[in-house]
């Protein structure tokens, strides 16, 4: 496992909602892929969507 590599994957913006891909770092630092300052509805926190929930999305 490869140490200091952000990991790609998906968050969602807690104001509105929108989805973006984004790079998790080791530190926990959430960068939209893309974007300098969060989503495009002004809010710059992005939760991120855990990987086992876009496996349940899969599923349904
Ligand atoms: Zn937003």
């Amino acid at each position: 496992m490869p140490g200091g590599e952000s990991d790609r994957t998906i968050a969602e913006c807690l104001d509105c909602g929108n989805v973006y891909a984004v790079k998790e770092w080791p530190d926990g630092t959430i960068q939209p892929i893309g974007m300098r300052n969060g989503c495009q509805c002004g809010a710059a926190e992005l939760q991120v969507i855990q990987k086992t929930n876009i496996t349940n999305l899969r599923e349904d």
